[in-house]
């Protein structure tokens, strides 16, 4: 399913009917600073399209997938955490604390993190 979903809260930021601290934007997709930061940078990078989590993204529109990570990857760089060092996150279902079921990838960086995560 790839169209907005009117009660989806990452379709609302996709419209601009939430507002959010956007820091990048193309045709395909955006990424935006979290609300609730877990580290000096915390960045969610979204498909503009609604998919619910990453398996379904990966299965509808993989191009879109390597996309983000790309996307990741070059704000890693502009955010000075690439030579640092940087986590890639797609929590995905209710036991890795999935709460927005649109497809979002956190970047997170800028402090040394624990493994495994809690
Ligand atoms: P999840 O827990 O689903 O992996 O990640 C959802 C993320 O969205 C959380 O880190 C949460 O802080 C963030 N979030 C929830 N609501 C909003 C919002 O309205 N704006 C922004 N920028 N981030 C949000
Ligand atoms: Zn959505």
């Amino acid at each position: 399913m790839t169209a907005r979903r009117s009660d989806c809260l990452f379709c609302g930021i996709v419209a601009g009917d939430v507002p959010a601290n956007v820091v990048r934007r193309d045709e395909q997709s955006m990424a935006f600073r979290d609300i609730n930061p877990q580290a000096p940078t915390h960045i969610l990078l979204i498909p503009l399209a609604h998919h619910t989590d990453a398996s379904a993204l990966a299965a509808e529109d993989p191009h879109q997938l390597a996309d983000l990570v790309t996307a990741a990857a070059e704000l890693a760089e502009s955010e000075g955490i690439a030579g640092s060092g940087y986590r890639l996150v797609f929590n995905t279902g209710h036991d890795a604390g999935q709460s927005v079921p649109h497809a979002h990838l956190h970047l997170l960086g800028g402090r040394t993190m624990a493994w495994p995560p809690g």
